[in-house]
């Protein structure tokens, strides 16, 4: 049997198959005498922390660790996706200490979105799932914009306190996390120092924050698989995520008319008036009007052609569509929000709306955010 090596930074053994979780490193690195993985490689010659995501048993482990100490928790979520970068049951993991959320990807909402209007509704979905919240932030991490409100909160409210960073995978934790250390890097030198977390495999990232007696830590994201941004081939999660300003499309609708996204979710408006429907998807993703009664041919014949992503790489599991049904009430508008992919957002008139996605992704419905 071959022998697993370990990497010499933290103790992860090694693997080159999945970049996402702990222990990757590239195949000649294996030969070293000294081997490292990659996230250690990083912190090591470039002071920089790299993504890493664990699976639910080993989050849970690690994030129940700041339940028992006095800790500041900065959450990250991505605006694009608050429901699929949400984690629940988070009160229950990190006790009762405070919580100032940060919510990234700013950027990417659309011009014209009041940004007074998304905060006040984020607080109340926060506050719906049990989380007073201490503070909130949206922010750019990729485009550096809010990093001082985030750096100033911390440092009026840390005081004893560790700062635990925490977050699913992609919300953007370590592009963030590279910023501040940037920023507090200003006023001298930072230093990154990993040291085992209890009963895991993994070791804790931890950044010493000049002039302050507490340290910035980097926790991994869990892993889910309820965005369809978990489910698609890296290729085609280029199609699927934003990487700038999204330029929303706006459909007029006839009752049995249908859009896809790509070949990803098909949204059929089954009954209700000639309306507008408004769709908030990343700029490079096509979205295909047609008939109702034509939908299912043109998803059999057109499947990875003209209606793609998917291709072929990312597999079968994506061609198990399950629909859900939406009747929605006349009156204010609603999003309705398909996790990892974007939203369909209707204008209030009463209508009934289908909504085809591939098994496992989460489809909900929100009080229209823009
Ligand atoms: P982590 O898994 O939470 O550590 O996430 P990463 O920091 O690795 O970021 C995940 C992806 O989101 C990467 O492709 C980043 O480039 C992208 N990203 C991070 N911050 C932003 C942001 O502020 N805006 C946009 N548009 N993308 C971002």
């Amino acid at each position: 049997k071959a022998e697993v090596k370990v990497c010499t930074g933290c103790g992860a053994p090694l693997q080159t198959g999945q970049p996402e979780s702990p222990g990757y490193t590239v195949a000649s690195a294996l030969e070293r005498e000294h081997p490292v993985c990659r996230r250690c490689f990083r912190i090591r010659h470039y002071n920089e922390v790299s993504s890493v995501a664990v699976d639910d048993d080993e989050f849970i482990k690690i994030v129940s660790e700041i339940g028992r100490k006095k800790a500041l928790v900065v959450k990250v979520v991505d605006l694009f996706d608050l429901a699929g970068s949400w984690i629940d049951n988070l009160r229950r993991y990190i006790g009762s200490n405070p919580v100032f959320l940060v919510a990234n990807k700013v950027d990417v909402l659309p011009k014209q979105t009041n940004l007074e209007k998304v905060e006040m509704w984020l607080r109340k979905e926060v506050e719906k799932k049990g989380i007073l919240l201490e503070g909130i932030a949206l922010i750019s991490a990729g485009k550096g914009y809010g990093l001082k409100h985030v750096k100033t909160f911390i440092e009026r409210y840390a005081n004893d306190r560790d700062v635990y960073v925490v977050g699913t995978a992609n919300v953007g934790k370590s592009t963030l996390i590279n910023r501040l250390i940037r920023t507090f890097g200003e006023t001298g030198d930072v230093e990154l120092t990993t040291s085992r977390y209890p009963g895991t495999t993994l070791s804790s990232v931890r950044v010493a924050i000049p002039n302050y007696k507490h340290h910035l830590i980097d926790t991994p994201g869990i892993m889910t698989s309820h965005r369809l941004s978990d489910l698609v081939c890296p290729k085609c999660l280029k199609q699927i995520v934003p990487d700038r300003t999204i330029d929303p499309t706006v459909f007029q609708l006839n009752d049995k008319q249908t859009l896809f996204a790509g070949g990803l979710a098909r949204f059929d408006f089954v009954k209700g008036e000639r309306q507008p429907f408004v769709c908030y998807f990343a700029n490079q993703l096509e979205l295909h009007r047609t008939k109702l009664e034509n939908a299912d041919t043109l998803y059999r014949k057109h499947l990875g052609g003209l209606l793609t992503p998917p291709c072929g790489d990312c597999g079968d599991h994506l061609r198990d569509l399950v629909t859900h049904k939406i009747k929605i009430k006349e009156g204010s508008s609603k999003d309705v929000v398909i996790s990892g992919l974007g939203w369909f957002s209707a204008r209030g008139n009463e209508c009934e709306v289908h909504v085809h996605v591939p098994r496992g992704v989460d489809v909900s419905i929100r009080r229209a955010i823009i």
